[in-house]
C-alpha cells in the first residue's frame, strides 16, 4: 500500500523532480563539484521548484556545510540526502504564522476590540440537536483553482474508507456550477443537495444539513463559488454560511483552501490572503501533475505555516492524495533514474 501510495506521489510529481533531479543530473552527473558556482546553480534549480528564496538558500547553505568533509565534491545522492532531510524539517516542523481565525462576528470585516471586561465572542444560538449533524468540509478559493474537482475526489476517498458523504451545491454562481457538481456526484456515487442558479448559498447549506442530519450522513463536502480574496462582500458571504453551520451543528465547518499548483508565488499570496480574512484550516495544494513547480509545498510551509492536507495529482477521481511528507520529499528528490522513473513497481526508497 505504502509502495503503490509512493508510486502515485512518485508519477503526480514527475515534473518537479525533473526539474530538481533531472537537473542535477545533467548539469553534474552522478559527482558535484561544490563550488560557489555549483551551489549558486543548485540555489537556482531549488528556486525555479517555487521552494522560496529562503528555503533555496538555507538548503544550500546546508550542502555546501554538511558536504565540506568530503573534499569539496559530493555524489549527486549526498546532494539529494541532504535537500531530502532539509525539506522534511520544514514540512514537519512549520507553525502556523498567521493569526488564527475563528468564524465568529462578520468575517471580512474588522472587529472592534472590546477594551477589558469579556472578550468572549458572541455564539449564535445552537441548533439543540447539534450533536447529530455531521463533519462538515467547507471548500473555498479562487475560480478554477480546481474546488469542484478537488470536492469530487474527496468524496470519493472518503467514501472508500466507508463513509457516507454528501455534497453541496453552494456555488449558485454560475448555473453550470451546480450541474458540474451533480455530475461528479453520480459518478462518484454520492448525493447532491441543490437549488436553483442564483439561489442564496447560504440556503442550500442549510438544506444539505437538514438531508444530512436526516440520512445520516458522515460527512457534508461544500462546493462554493471561487471568489478572489479581494472582494470582501464575498468573503462576507462565506461568512454567513460559515454561521449557518455553526448555528446548526455547533461546529465550524472545517474549512479547506484549494490552491492551484501552477500559480506558483501568487498562490502563495492568494493563500496569505484567504488565511488572514477568514479561518482556514488547511490547503488542497492541486495540479501538481502538470507542473514543475511543486515545491511551492515547501515555500507555503516555510512562509505561512499553513499545513497541505490533500494534494491533486490529476484530473480523475482517484488523483488526490492525504499530504504526506515522507513520501512528497521521497517522490520529489530522490535519483529514480536506476529504477526508471516510469516503473512504478521500482524498489521502495529506504525512507527513514
Ligand atoms: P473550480 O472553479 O475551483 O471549481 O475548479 P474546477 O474543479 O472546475 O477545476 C478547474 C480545472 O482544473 C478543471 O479542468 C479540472 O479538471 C482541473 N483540475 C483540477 N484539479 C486538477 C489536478 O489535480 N490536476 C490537473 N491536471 N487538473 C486539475
Ligand atoms: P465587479 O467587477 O467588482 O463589479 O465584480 P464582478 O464583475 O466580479 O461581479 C459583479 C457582481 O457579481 C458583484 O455584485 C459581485 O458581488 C457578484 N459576484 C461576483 N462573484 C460572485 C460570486 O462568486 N458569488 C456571488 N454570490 N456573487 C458574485
Ligand atoms: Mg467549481
Amino acid at each position: 500500500m505504502i509502495k503503490g501510495a509512493l508510486g502515485r506521489f512518485r508519477a503526480g510529481l514527475r515534473k518537479t523532480r525533473e526539474g530538481v533531479v533531472g537537473g542535477l543530473r545533467s548539469m553534474f552527473g552522478r559527482r558535484i563539484k561544490l563550488d560557489s558556482d555549483t551551489l549558486d546553480q543548485i540555489e537556482e534549480l531549488l528556486i525555479s521548484a517555487d521552494m522560496g528564496v529562503k528555503s533555496a538558500v538555507s538548503i544550500t547553505r546546508n550542502i555546501e556545510n554538511r558536504l565540506k568533509e568530503e573534499g569539496g565534491e559530493a555524489t549527486l545522492e549526498s546532494v539529494l540526502e541532504v535537500i531530502r532531510r532539509d525539506v522534511k524539517h520544514i514540512l514537519v516542523t512549520a507553525k502556523p504564522r498567521i493569526k488564527p481565525l475563528s468564524w465568529d462576528g462578520e468575517v471580512g470585516k474588522k472587529k472592534k476590540k472590546k477594551k477589558g471586561g469579556n472578550t468572549e465572542p458572541v455564539q449564535p444560538a445552537v441548533d439543540e440537536s447539534a450533536g447529530d449533524y455531521p463533519r462538515v468540509i467547507f471548500v473555498v478559493g479562487v475560480n478554477g483553482s480546481g474546488k469542484t474537482t478537488s470536492i469530487a475526489k474527496l468524496a470519493h476517498l472518503l467514501k472508500g474508507e466507508g463513509q457516507t458523504v454528501l455534497l453541496a451545491a453552494a456555488d449558485t454562481f454560475r448555473a453550470a456550477a451546480v450541474e458540474q457538481l451533480e455530475i461528479w456526484a453520480e459518478r462518484v456515487g454520492v448525493d447532491c443537495i441543490r437549488q436553483g442558479s442564483g439561489a442564496d448559498p447560504a440556503a442550500v447549506v442549510f438544506d444539505a444539513l437538514n438531508a444530512a442530519k436526516a440520512r445520516g450522513v458522515d460527512t457534508v463536502i461544500v462546493d462554493t463559488a471561487g471568489r478572489l480574496h479581494t472582494k470582501t462582500n464575498l468573503m462576507d458571504e462565506l461568512g454567513k454560511v460559515a454561521r449557518v453551520i455553526r448555528k446548526k451543528t455547533g461546529k465550524d465547518p472545517e474549512t479547506l483552501l484549494v490552491v492551484d499548483g501552477n500559480t506558483g508565488q501568487n498562490g502563495l499570496a492568494q493563500a496569505r490572503i484567504f488565511a488572514e480574512t477568514i479561518p482556514v484550516e488547511g490547503l488542497i495544494l492541486t495540479k501538481l501533475d502538470g507542473t514543475s513547480k511543486g515545491g511551492i509545498v515547501v515555500a507555503i510551509a516555510e512562509t505561512l505555516g499553513l499545513s497541505v492536507k490533500y494534494v491533486g495529482m490529476g484530473e480523475t477521481v482517484e488523483d488526490l492524495a492525504v499530504f504526506d511528507a515522507d513520501l512528497f520529499v521521497d517522490a520529489l528528490f530522490a535519483d529514480w533514474s536506476e529504477g526508471g522513473d516510469t516503473d512504478e513497481e521500482a524498489e521502495s526508497t529506504g525512507s527513514d
